[in-house]
């Protein structure tokens, strides 16, 4: 047996269309949202052009998931802070954890349920912010470092994943951790993806290959660590 779980950051539109890939092939995951940076209504995903500042990937500006729609969007998945702002470990430690539990907070009133979960901005752990939320009752976060053990820590607030959603090694890794009976977990953002057909067709092929082995269960992120 293998135990299979993924996440997502940052909540953005094309997290709606992974949806429903993720339905498709009855696969569970995670959504780590930062609600501060959400707006009202849901963004019109589009190009770029020259006299356009926003930010984007690749000159694609993915927009994201409004405040209003996130509950429909996400109510049968998992979600977990990422921050309310999207603000890393390294900041002021009282703002940081102000910052990861009003995330939490308003992620709990809106899905009434506890969300314990947290994935750290751009990857940036300290030893103190994990110690802040620890304090504040997070069960785990999320690094960017990868492991080929994933689960075997007494550090579940610096979680590694076996890797991206877009590494070379997909494959190879997954079945390693079918091997050892572990645990293949992997991330990314769904902006990755951008309109490319080419790439959602691979992330399509991944969810395809994963669920229709036997020996795949998906879990949540939060089942790593209970
Ligand atoms: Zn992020």
């Amino acid at each position: 047996m293998v135990k299979v779980a993924c996440c997502w950051d940052d909540g953005v539109v094309n997290d709606i269309r992974l949806i429903g890939l993720l339905r498709k092939y009855n696969a569970k995951a995670t959504f780590n949202l930062n609600p501060g940076l959400m707006p009202e209504h849901t963004g019109t995903p589009h190009w770029v052009t020259p006299d356009e500042k926003c930010w984007s990937y690749q000159g694609f500006a993915n927009g994201k998931v409004g405040l209003k729609e996130m509950k429909e969007i996400y109510g049968d998945f998992q979600v977990a802070s990422h921050g309310w702002t999207h603000m890393g470990g390294s900041v002021d430690p009282q703002a940081f954890i102000k910052d990861a539990l009003d995330a939490r907070h308003y992620l709990e009133d809106v899905f009434q349920r506890e969300c314990p979960g947290y994935a750290w901005p751009c990857g940036d752990y300290t030893p103190v912010a994990a110690r802040l939320l620890k304090d504040a009752g997070f069960l785990y976060g999320r690094t960017t470092q990868y492991t080929d053990r994933v689960g075997f820590t007494d550090a579940p607030l610096h979680l590694n994943s076996s890797c991206h959603h877009a590494d070379r090694g997909f494959y190879d890794k997954f079945r390693a951790a079918k091997a050892a009976n572990g645990i293949f977990y992997f991330w990314g953002h769904s902006y990755e993806l951008l309109d490319c057909e080419g790439l959602w067709n691979q992330i399509e092929q991944k969810l395809a290959f994963l669920s229709a082995d036997p020996e795949t269960q998906w879990i949540d992120v939060i089942d790593i660590v209970r």
